[in-house]
């Protein structure tokens, strides 16, 4: 029988009647013949809670405690929606993350997958039952209690879905699928039917939060689709997937904005080998994650060094750059947290030349001006000006083809 895993997030199970709607959609996908494995997050906002308790008992929580804290909460929803499954007739176990056997290794609050241990979820399956498993947690090989990090039942569910070979992973949540842009600032903005592991990665990467970047990778390596749809509707959804099914005229599928970047420049820097490594290394000794990285054409032996980092850490960035400008001899540090990055994605960038000329042109039609440049084999990003920045997604979203009719 066709194996399907399902994953609901915890909005889709934050009451007790949403919990009961989930077990109703639950039973339509196994009378329609498939073995069922459907992954849960904690209801609502229940791991926000959970930290700020903890946070109200201790400043600096012991993380393997906070593991089995935070572990209560999936416990709670897995339970419930079995009874659910049980009112409606249906044979159902829950199952936490150490009775299914997802070993990870013991980096507490943040662990990754190692292994799975499949023997009694098979042995259920078998046996008619539908499987409940408490999603964002696994256990070390010490019977520890781990949890995965912020958003990790998502990670959980394609991780079940890839090493039981589902046929699918289907991701029920908040949202109807993935766009092309966010339709919030973008109107015009239209579903997706299908993209790419690669892509999805890269939106991810951009900061768009439908769905963990590790359960995207896990998908792509093991080759289960994963299907984005909404929990409160019966509409299709996006699915990620492998390229090549996708018309080959499209070259770009994606348009995302990220506004949580802010820029610093570092001035007359001193031209001379050595310096750039000096530079980010103190930043990455300081653990300041850097993302774009301009360096200036020198004049008179002197160059000017600009890179981005999230908002988050603009304060601390700006005191490490100050200590590297004593350090290095450059003359000052310049930052600005009012800019954007503005990206377009699209594997058919790969076999279409272009696509950097017309995003310049869309933004120089709207006299916007772009402050650094960076590329990947399927990503063009800019900053520009955070004021300009959802007029320009929709320039560039028109530019591409990419609105929808009407
Ligand atoms: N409950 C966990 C969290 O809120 C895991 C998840 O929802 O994916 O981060
Ligand atoms: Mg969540």
């Amino acid at each position: 029988m066709s194996l399907i895993v399902q994953k609901y997030g915890g909005t889709s199970v934050g009451t007790a009647d949403r919990i009961k709607a989930v077990a109703k959609r639950i039973v339509e996908t196994k009378e329609q013949g498939h073995d069922v494995i459907v992954v849960v997050s904690a209801m609502g906002k229940t791991t926000d809670q959970l930290i700020s308790l903890a946070k109200q008992i201790t400043e600096y929580p012991n993380p393997r405690e906070m593991d089995m804290l935070l572990s209560t909460g999936e416990q709670i929803s897995i339970s419930l929606l079995a009874m659910a499954l049980h009112d409606l007739g249906q044979k159902a176990t829950s199952l936490t993350g150490a009775q299914i056997g997802l070993l990870t290794d013991n980096v507490h609050t943040k662990a990754k997958i190692v292994g799975m241990k499949p023997d009694k979820i098979i042995q259920l399956l078998e046996q008619g039952h539908i499987i409940i498993v408490a999603g964002f947690q696994g256990m070390t090989p010490d019977f520890d209690v781990t949890t995965l990090g912020r958003g990790g039942s998502d990670t959980s569910a394609v991780a079940v879905a890839s090493i039981l070979k589902a046929e699918r992973c289907v991701i029920y949540t908040d949202v109807d699928g993935i766009y092309t842009a966010d339709p919030r600032y973008v109107p015009k903005a239209r579903k997706l039917k299908m993209i790419s592991y690669g892509e999805m990665l890269e939106l991810a990467s951009l900061g768009a939060k439908v769905m963990s970047s590790r359960s995207i990778e896990f998908g792509k390596k093991y080759g289960v689709p994963i299907v984005v749809r909404s929990s409160f509707n019966d509409e299709d959804g996006t699915v990620i997937t492998e390229e090549g099914e996708r018309m080959e005229d499209v070259v770009v599928t994606g348009v995302a904005l990220d506004k949580d970047e802010a820029k610093i420049t570092i001035q007359q820097v001193s031209d001379q080998p050595g310096i750039a490594a000096r530079i980010f290394r103190v930043l990455a000794d300081e653990g300041i994650n850097i993302d774009m990285i301009v360096q200036n054409i020198s004049d008179k032996g002197l160059t000017d060094v600009s890179f981005t980092t999230p908002v988050a850490e603009l304060k601390k960035a700006i005191s490490v750059s100050e200590k590297i400008v004593k350090d290095i001899g450059a003359s000052r540090v310049v930052s600005n947290d009012k800019i954007a990055k503005l990206s377009v994605i699209g594997a058919g960038m790969r076999s279409h030349p272009g696509v950097a000329a017309d995003m310049f042109e869309a933004l120089a039609e709207e006299k916007i001006n772009i402050e650094m440049i960076t590329t990947s084999e399927i990503r063009i990003s800019c900053v520009i000006s955070e004021e300009d920045a959802e007029r320009a997604a929709r320039a560039v979203h028109t530019k591409f083809k990419l609105d929808r009719e009407g």
